[in-house]
């Protein structure tokens, strides 16, 4: 059974309760030196026992959590109420703080290829409680570990599941990070295969929140994007150039750049012919930065670039005067870094 969101749970055990105890209730569930709702001084005893007895302080809990050899990304596989798994990661970055990667679906319906999401097929959406409870499991995590605590500075949507796919409950999270963390938009992001009804939702949305956006490209030649990733189809570029100038009229106040993230798969996506077309992409949409992602599942028929083809795609782009930058692996021993988790945990 689907569980139910925490403000929901609340208004049927408190009716009568005020709006600013509800306020009270969600500024407390992200502070991480509490462990339960009888820590919650502000708020009568009756409540925080009754809410102890009813509720869950945290909507997941870990079933595994796995640490890097270099002890600078964390994986943690968390069962959900429902008992179904999702992964989300603690990754050091280069700031010398931490980024808390977040799942926003059960699985995932897009079905791209090269991903070990994808081949899990969809089962649900997140609620939103249950994608802000992975950055509070996070949060509690570092505050009790001295040795490795430090601030959590970012946040990525780019666990399982496609985000946009489940628009209401990843912009509820959102907007709930933001007004209970310290974060600021720029420093959250949210990562899309591309689902331009969504896309072209957010150019739209008032209340949708300043954050940065990333698209899953891959590639710039249509049939190799299709054959990768089944969402796509032969209008897609063109489509997605002219949401890009919509979305930059509409964020031109802010100078906003967006981010292509580009997963380097031998010989399927990584030649001189896709660098070029690349190019030639990335200059007519302008204001673009290329994410160039080291592949990394090994149950997959596709291979990693070579690191000659990876270097020279890289300096073809920085050559031609594309802003290119290439993600760092992180967490390889423990299949960890963020979009490469492992579906294997899942047969144990
Ligand atoms: N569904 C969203 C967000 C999750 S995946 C999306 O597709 O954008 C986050 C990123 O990791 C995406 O760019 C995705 O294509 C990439 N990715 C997926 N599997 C990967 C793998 N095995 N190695 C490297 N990147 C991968
Ligand atoms: Fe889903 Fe993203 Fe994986 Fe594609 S890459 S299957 S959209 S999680």
């Amino acid at each position: 059974m689907m569980p139910i969101a925490r403000k929901e749970q609340f208004f049927s055990l408190f009716p009568e309760a005020p709006a600013f105890r509800f306020r009270q209730f969600e500024t407390a569930l992200f502070d991480p030196t509490l462990r339960d709702f009888s820590g919650i001084s502000n708020m009568p005893l009756p409540m925080r026992e009754t809410l102890d007895k009813q509720m869950a302080w945290l909507s997941l809990h870990p079933a595994h959590v796995l640490e890097s050899v270099k002890k600078d990304t964390y994986k943690a596989i968390v069962e959900l109420g429902d008992k179904t798994r999702v992964e989300t990661v603690l990754m050091h970055n280069a700031r010398g703080q931490w980024t808390v990667c977040v799942s926003a679906q059960v699985g995932c319906a897009m079905g791209c290829t090269f991903c070990a999401t994808g081949k899990m097929g969809f089962t649900r959406n997140l609620l939103s409680d249950e994608i802000v409870d992975q950055y509070r499991f996070w949060k509690i995590f570092l505050h009790k570990q001295s040795e490795a605590s430090g601030r959590i500075s970012n946040i990525v949507f780019m666990g399982m599941g496609e985000p946009l796919a489940n628009y209401d409950h990843v912009k509820e999270s959102i907007g709930q990070l933001l007004r209970e963390t310290d974060l600021g938009p720029t420093h959250i992001t949210v990562s899309t295969v591309g689902l331009l009804p969504m896309l072209r939702k957010i150019v739209k949305d008032p209340e949708w929140p300043a954050v940065r956006l990333a698209v899953s490209l891959h590639s710039a030649d249509s049939d190799t994007r299709k054959a990768m990733m089944p969402s796509s189809f032969d209008t897609f570029l063109e489509e997605l150039l002219e949401w890009a100038k919509s979305y930059f009229e509409k964020n031109e106040s802010r100078r906003r750049h967006l981010t292509f993230e580009y997963v380097m798969l031998s010989k399927i996506n990584d030649t001189e012919k896709h660098a070029e077309a690349l190019i030639r992409f990335a200059r007519r949409v302008g204001k673009v930065r290329i994410n160039l992602i080291p592949y990394n599942f090994t149950g997959s028929v596709y291979r990693d670039s070579l690191p000659a083809d990876f270097a020279r795609f890289e300096t073809l782009l920085k050559d031609a005067g594309v802003t290119v930058m290439r993600r760092r692996t992180m967490g390889d021993d423990i299949a960890a870094a963020c979009g490469q988790l492992i579906v294997e945990k899942e047969k144990q």
